[in-house]
């Protein structure tokens, strides 16, 4: 099969490499890990994209999580469309701002005070300062395979041993910011228990997303988040649930509904924003009253619940919130995975599809995937073929074999049925065995 025709794409990458890094302003857009230049988007409507040289894609990237509703979903863009003409930006309270957290407080029971922020590295950044203003504590305990954005203390990965500081993962980050954070193995009993044994009173916090979907899907058991909530209570540290791609998806009260758990300080984004840039976090009154001007711990923001930005997120939860939303989606998502994982087993292509609620991620490998070394690197090879047959009949998939694909309202069941066909024609062109 053909390529597609990527010439005016091809075209604006050569200009924008000239202007940013890597012809890009954030990374994983730049196409490394798949074939060809990275797509540029002209304009998305439900479930489509289209690029610049007229290519039309049924999108399961979907912004990388925000779109839970599809591109462009009219009652999104009128309530920023009635915003917008009356100013983008004050730097002083607006309604908008009581009413989006008021959605949100008076239908999501886990938190009671709620922050806005900008995006989800904020939010994670700010949940990290509160946790070790409120608790006098230094260090936090990440897990090797989760994601919480790009602020300092957060760029570490695991080196060897059961219990590790961790590594800095990027230039430019101080090995002493690395020394205050404990990375360990995901879905381990063991080093979770050996770090408090080894710090003891120095663990502010545990953080962990609320399903890890950035680096594959890495589904936990039920009962290790349960583990996860005493260990932490035990020791007077914070449990902090990174919730900025799982809430308001798996449910409205996010990961910390669906395992029925109660975290102390949860952090948002995407989806809250209805795709504009709006991050939260959350707790209990008490803990939040450490934040300033109530508290001692700094933070703040000159966009921070900008009115633009509410409008959309109240126009995208307010839908949210309908009746049935979320079972329709989730039955929705459930029956393309489970129709994609029978086709699988009937051909015994040496793939598996995970899932959970309307998030999915295919896995190149026949072995059960809970922990970030047990993802191979080679097996990102059978993705990126994949991401090419996809691309080629009209499927875009976010450009790495370690993100997570997500389904929107719009995906309607036809276009869903018709994805599945694509995907299995896609799957036969690659034989994976
Ligand atoms: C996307 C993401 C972040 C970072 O959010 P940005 O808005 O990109 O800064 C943090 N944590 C998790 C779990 C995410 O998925």
């Amino acid at each position: 099969m053909n390529d597609i025709s990527r010439e005016r794409s091809a075209k604006l990458f050569e200009k924008a490499q000239q202007l940013f890094p890597g012809g890009v302003n954030s990374p994983v857009r730049a196409f490394k890990s798949v074939y060809g230049t990275p797509l540029f988007i002209e304009r998305g409507d439900g479930c489509y994209l289209w690029d610049a040289d007229g290519n039309k894609f049924i999108d399961y990237c979907c912004s990388w999580g925000p779109l839970i509703l599809g591109h462009n979903h009219p009652a999104v863009r009128q309530r920023v469309e009635e915003t917008l003409v009356k100013g983008m930006s004050f730097g002083a309270p607006t309604a908008l701002e009581n009413e989006l957290a008021e959605l949100i407080l008076n239908n999501n029971k886990k938190i009671e005070k709620i922050r806005f922020v900008s995006s989800g590295t904020e939010a994670v950044m700010s949940a990290l300062r509160l946790a070790r203003g409120y608790t006098k504590r230094d260090k936090i305990i990440k897990f090797d395979g989760c994601y919480h954005g790009h602020s300092d203390s957060m760029l570490v990965k695991a080196g060897s041993g059961l219990v590790t500081f961790g590594e800095t993962s990027s230039a430019g980050v101080p090995a002493s910011f690395a020394d205050e954070t404990i990375v360990v193995s995901l879905n381990d009993k063991l080093a979770i228990e050996e770090a408090f044994r080894q710090f003891p009173g120095q663990i502010a916090a545990i953080i962990i997303e609320g399903v890890p979907a950035n680096n594959g899907l890495l589904l936990q058991d039920r009962e290790y988040i349960h583990f996860l909530r005493n260990i932490t209570e035990e020791n007077g540290s914070l449990l902090i649930f990174d919730e900025v791609i799982t809430g308001f998806r798996l449910g409205f009260e996010g990961a910390a509904g669906y395992y029925d758990v109660n975290p102390d300080i949860i952090t948002y984004g995407k989806i809250i924003g209805g795709g504009m840039p709006v991050g939260a976090y959350g707790a209990s009154r008490e803990i939040m009253s450490n934040i300033s001007p109530d508290g001692p711990v700094y933070q703040a923001g000159t966009l921070s619940g900008n009115p633009v930005a509410m409008a959309a997120g109240i126009g995208q939860l307010s839908e949210l919130l309908g009746r049935g939303f979320y079972d329709q989606l989730n039955s929705k998502a459930a029956k393309f995975v489970e129709d994609i994982r029978d086709y699988i087993s009937e051909k015994g292509y040496k793939l598996r599809i995970l899932s959970v609620g309307s998030i999915f991620w295919f896995a190149f490998a026949d072995h059960d995937i809970k922990k970030a070394e047990e993802i191979e690197p080679s097996s990102m090879e059978s993705f990126k073929a994949f991401h090419r047959e996809l691309l080629n009949r009209g499927v875009y998939l976010g450009p790495s074999g370690y993100e997570v694909g997500f389904i929107s309202a719009a995906h309607t069941p036809e276009v869903l049925e018709n994805t599945k066909s694509i995907i299995f024609d896609s799957l036969d062109a690659i034989q994976p065995i």
